[in-house]
């Protein structure tokens, strides 16, 4: 796998990271740092363009992932160095599909989008579930699907939280629609 000068990754992560990239082409020569953080609020992975960077044309535009130190679940806390390498893959490759979300966007348009994102309910799951689609269509699905797995069926969740993921995320019969109109598409 070529690594890009492009992209800076924490050591810890660097294989699951270059894995994810490697199914976003487009993005080889796009600025993005992956960072590790103590406490992101309400999330456990974060991607967003860097604040001034909004302000610049596109070609100069550049993101950040920010990945929380603890990945907590209801009530489980996990290292976010123990979590199976194939879950970690799945989940920065959601992130990869904000990103790409956020390529199609003007720097205006994104400055809307961080205050829709807070303000509305509705906004939150349609980005969410765009993100997803992006990492399905980008041939993630096998990731996707082991992170949704995880993340739903891992002991000690709340109802609340089965059901938030449950209605801003695709579902899995959605991911295999996805997939089979992306193959269908492929085929001619
Ligand atoms: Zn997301």
């Amino acid at each position: 796998m070529v690594a890009s000068a492009q992209h800076t990754i924490p050591h810890e992560i660097t294989e699951e990271a270059k894995i994810a990239l490697s199914h976003y082409p487009e993005l080889t020569n796009t600025k993005i740092e992956f960072k590790f953080k103590k406490n992101i609020k309400k999330s456990t992975m974060q991607a967003q363009p860097s604040f001034w960077s909004v302000f610049k044309s596109k070609k100069k535009r550049s993101y950040n992932i920010l990945i929380s130190e603890r990945i907590k679940i209801a009530d489980s806390v996990y290292y976010t160095k123990d979590i199976p390498s194939e879950i970690m893959i799945g989940w920065l490759g959601h992130e990869l599909g904000h990103v790409m979300d956020f390529e199609q966007r003007s720097g205006f348009n994104l400055i809307g989008f961080g205050f829709k994102y807070v303000t509305s309910k509705n906004y939150i799951r349609e980005a969410e579930r765009r993100a997803d689609s992006y990492a399905v269509n980008h041939g993630m699905e096998t990731y996707i699907l082991a992170t949704k797995e995880f993340i739903l069926k891992e002991a000690g969740l709340t109802q609340e939280y089965v059901d938030r993921i449950k209605n801003f995320y695709l579902s899995p019969e959605e991911i295999m629609i996805l997939v089979e109109e992306r193959d269908a598409a492929s085929i001619d």
